[in-house]
């Protein structure tokens, strides 16, 4: 249990609507574990009012905010700058106060490729795709980009949000990093062995039973499957790989590194991936 008292270090939650945050759960393993006197406070923001919260929780001297939907683009404007990577994503979700503002950072996305390295899951230059087109399939899309990714494919329902998000990404490394499919055509995808970073929110409780993509084949073109929805821990999606005897993960190391590296930056502790198994054994408890 947190106590607080004068000296505590306040991080918010700036995000609308907050009800159904896990943040809480894992920044209080964090502080626990780290042995910092730290609270984590969702703070509904409605989006007139987003430039005001960000200058109040500045003039309270929070030590960070994380930022969420439907923030995360409104709020580059009412920043003081804004780490190149997160501009380059053009989404933030830490805040970290410096002098005259807080400065901006993405870590969807190095929380995402921290998860992969702690998942053992490597990225391959080719053979990659992407299943999505919205805000999370953007994060992993420029994680895979900076990662040298060429040639690879994002998969979308609706085609036009899929070819603006590769055209989007392709001019900004001034490569084909992606070519845009429809989900339906996956059969155009050449050849096998695709790792598969699930980012659509089909399949999301309590749609347990629902995959982007229904079909055997298109799995047997993937080699690894990586869901970026934790709950359920298994998605149908991820069974279609088990099935195959394949391996496939859930988001849930990617919301907890996303965690981590937000709350490594508001304290300035590096913290230990061997807190991770902590921190789920917590988000289970929650459940
Ligand atoms: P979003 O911006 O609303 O995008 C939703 C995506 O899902 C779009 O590509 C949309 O396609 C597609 N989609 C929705 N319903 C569909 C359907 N019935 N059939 C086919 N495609 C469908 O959402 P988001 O913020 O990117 O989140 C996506 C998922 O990522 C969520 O499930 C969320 O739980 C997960 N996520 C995880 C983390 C983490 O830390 N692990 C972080 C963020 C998000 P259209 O373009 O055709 O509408």
């Amino acid at each position: 249990m947190i106590t607080i008292d004068g000296k505590t270090k306040i991080c918010g939650l700036l995000g609308y609507p907050v009800e159904h945050t896990l943040s809480p759960v894992i920044h209080e393993v964090l502080a626990r574990h780290t042995g910092e006197n730290f609270a984590y406070i969702p703070c509904q923001t409605e989006p007139a009012h987003l430039a005001e919260a960000v200058k109040g929780a500045y003039a309270m001297s929070f030590v960070g905010c994380n930022v969420t939907v439907p923030h995360k683009s409104e709020i580059i404007p009412f920043l003081s700058s804004i780490d190149p990577l997160a501009a380059k994503v053009g989404a933030v979700n830490v805040l970290v106060p410096e002098e005259g503002g807080f400065r901006g950072y993405n870590t969807d996305l190095t929380g995402l490729g921290r998860a992969m390295r702690y998942d053992g899951v490597s990225i391959p230059k080719e053979k990659t795709l992407i299943l999505g087109a919205g805000g999370a399939s953007r994060a992993a899309a420029f994680l895979l980009a900076e990662n040298g990714v060429t040639n690879g494919y994002i998969l979308n329902r609706t085609l036009e949000s899929a070819t603006k998000l590769c055209n989007n990404i392709n001019t900004t490394y001034g490569r084909t990093v992606f070519n845009p499919l429809l989900l339906s055509e996956y059969d155009k995808l050449p050849g096998d062995g695709y790792l598969a970073v699930q980012a659509t929110s089909v399949g999301l409780f309590p749609h347990n039973e629902d995959a982007p993509i229904m079909e055997e084949a298109f799995y047997e073109k993937c080699s690894v499957g990586y869901d970026l929805i934790y709950r359920p821990f298994e998605t149908r999606f991820m069974r279609f790989f088990r099935e195959q005897g394949k391996s496939s993960f859930n988001g849930l190391r990617m919301l907890i590194f996303q965690g981590i590296e937000a709350y490594e930056k508001w304290t300035g502790k590096p913290v230990p991936d061997d807190v991770v198994p902590e921190v789920i054994e917590a988000l289970e408890k929650h459940a």
